[in-house]
């Protein structure tokens, strides 16, 4: 099983013709509220693929918070570790899509906050028998590092998904097997600015110093670097017309983790994690974009 830890959110997305300047005001449109936050896009992108995934996240009381852990169970995500914080609204983010289809996003952790050590301990023997951990930064650090020290204990891989983008402990890097920053990620990471192949290699060369075996730094369009034990290269990802890119990252990391649990080899499982990541930038919103396992078949196939 893959255990998925993480943030759940209601995205408050509106398109707009350009990002306001402050003082500015803009007319924007059509206005959504659409499932997000980075650890329950991860999780529906591994359950539409036909992962079996079970998910640890805190949702809040609200109305929002009520459906969609239906939403989630609907998708096949195992539920009983999603839990519902009383007196608190669910996470959320407010989000400005625009036209070129860049966005802006600030968030607020809200029932997120709530995911401590102490929940993480609730879900031990799940962790424990999981063959991999799939998590980002938008939850307690003290969780994530509990949750990380179960599953090293037990021989679980630990995927860290290092976003959004801050400084960690060296205890944590320490932990995980497997990282995938963005570039800008990468930089606050390492203090390297990621502008070419060189200095991905360098990138990644600190985070192996830190202890990570496995490397994946994700280049937007251009795909990622992979850098295992010294040795590093590029897989490109796939030309689409962008939409909308929010998800991308979050559909590449749930596919990614998904082609390793069906066995998939490394290489093979990030060429699958592109196919997922490229359908889900041609499509509007966060859960709303992820693509079902058929689609990516299809889109491999062609
Ligand atoms: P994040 O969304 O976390 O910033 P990236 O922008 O690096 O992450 O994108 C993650 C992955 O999503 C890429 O490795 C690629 O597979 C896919 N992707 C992102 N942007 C595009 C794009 N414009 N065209 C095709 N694939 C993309």
């Amino acid at each position: 099983q893959l255990i998925v830890l993480g943030s759940v959110n209601a995205d408050h997305v509106l398109q707009v013709p350009s990002f306001p300047r402050p003082g500015e005001t803009l007319h924007g449109r059509n206005y959504q509220i659409i499932p997000g936050g980075k650890g329950a896009n991860q999780a529906v992108a591994a359950a539409r693929l036909h992962a079996d995934i079970g998910f640890i996240a805190c949702v809040g009381d609200d109305d929002f918070g009520q459906k969609i852990r239906g939403a989630f169970a609907q998708d096949g995500i195992e539920i009983s570790a999603v839990h519902m914080v009383d007196n608190t609204p669910t996470g959320i983010a407010m989000i400005q899509v625009s036209d070129c289809g860049e966005n802006n996003i600030c968030i607020a952790a809200e029932a997120n906050d709530a995911l401590t050590a102490d929940i993480v301990n609730q879900h031990s023997s799940q962790i424990a028998a999981a063959k991999y951990l799939l998590m980002q930064l938008e939850t307690p650090l003290a969780g994530i590092e509990q949750a990380a020290s179960i599953a090293k204990a037990n021989a679980t891989q630990v995927i860290l998904n290092p976003a959004p983008a801050r400084a960690l402990p060296d205890g944590l890097l320490a932990m995980v097997d497997i990282i995938t920053p963005n570039e800008t990620e990468a930089e606050v990471l390492t203090g390297i600015a990621i502008t070419d192949e060189a200095s991905a290699a360098e990138a990644a060369a600190i985070l192996h110093a830190k202890g990570i075996a496995t490397v994946m730094i994700t280049l937007g369009a251009k795909g990622v670097y992979l850098s295992q034990q010294g040795s590093g290269k590029m897989i490109p990802g796939f030309k689409v017309k962008a939409t909308d890119t929010t998800a991308a990252g979050d559909t590449f990391n749930g596919a990614f983790v998904t082609g390793l649990l069906k066995g998939q080899t490394i290489d093979d499982a990030v060429v699958f994690a592109h196919g997922a990541a490229a359908i889900s930038v041609t499509r509007f919103g966060a859960q709303t974009s992820i693509p079902t396992l058929a689609e990516v078949e299809q889109f491999l196939a062609e």
